[in-house]
């Protein structure tokens, strides 16, 4: 009997940058695992290009910050699948643009409980079962932000991805051993919602001229990056750090 097709575990995938890589991923032969945490309508449509490129979809809502969330994506990932051979932790919040200083505790509590300990926990999931078939591929969706640092505008959000950044180089050192290629990508102004949810929309058009190549990009250009990462042409490629900026 041939080998099953590959699985993949995408986070946020109900909409930007996780919904292209869903495409993508199941253009290169992957099932997926998707999960979405409140927009159902977004995560069926992505469900509905996977499928209609081939793949095995299963749709789990989760929102990342509860840890009881994540046991049930890789409860149902277990029964459905029985393995899983690479993960895209997308899923990230942003909040509105804010000085230090109009940022309370609560806040930094929920940004860094979903971007940084949510992206731990899910990636935490995968290694675990990864060690135990005897490899795989982790792409952390970090930010220029990590480096730019977004001073005046998110510092939090900003911070979270700088975890993210450490995060990857470290867990990359320790799982390498195990097979397991651990890399980041770090897009930077690329057209999605996220920027509206920040509450400044505007930031697309703005930001996008001022990158050295004048535009911003697409979310299908980020996950070609992310795609490369997970694959085998990239079989000796761990603690990378892949900006994908139009060269910010
Ligand atoms: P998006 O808002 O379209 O997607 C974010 C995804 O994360 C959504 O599917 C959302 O539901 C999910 N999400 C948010 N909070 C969650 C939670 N608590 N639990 C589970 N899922 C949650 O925006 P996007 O631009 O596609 O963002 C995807 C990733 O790319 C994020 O990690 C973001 O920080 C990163 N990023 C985006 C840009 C950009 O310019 N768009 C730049 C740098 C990095």
């Amino acid at each position: 009997m041939s080998d099953p097709r590959p699985v993949c575990l995408i986070t946020g995938a109900s909409a930007g940058i996780g919904a292209a890589c869903a495409e993508l991923a199941a253009k290169r032969g992957y099932d997926l695992v998707l999960t979405y945490r409140s927009d159902g309508t977004g995560a069926e449509a992505t469900r509905a290009m996977a499928e209609a490129a081939g793949a095995r979809v299963v749709l789990v809502q989760a929102d990342v910050a509860e840890p009881d969330d994540i046991d049930r994506i890789y409860a149902t990932l277990d029964a459905e699948f029985g393995r899983i051979d690479a993960l895209v932790n997308n899923a990230g919040a942003i909040d509105s643009i804010a000085r230090l200083t109009d940022m309370d505790h609560a806040r930094l509590t929920r940004i860094f409980a979903v971007n940084v300990i949510g992206a731990m926990l899910v990636a935490k999931g995968a290694v675990q079962r990864m060690e135990a078939r005897g490899g795989g591929a982790i792409v952390n969706v970090s930010s220029v932000a990590a480096r730019l640092g977004s001073g005046g505008q998110f510092v939090d959000y900003a911070a979270t991805k700088g975890a993210i950044d450490t995060f990857t180089k470290g867990l990359s050192d320790e799982v390498a051993p195990s097979g397991i290629r651990v890399n980041a990508v770090r897009p930077g102004i690329i057209v999605t919602d996220i920027h509206g949810k920040a509450g400044a929309p505007e930031r697309v058009d703005k930001l996008g001229p001022m990158t050295p190549m004048r535009r911003a990009g697409t979310a299908a250009e980020v996950a070609t990056s992310v795609l490369y990462l997970l694959s085998d042409e990239a079989s000796y490629v761990t603690g990378a750090f892949l900006d994908v900026s139009g060269g910010r």
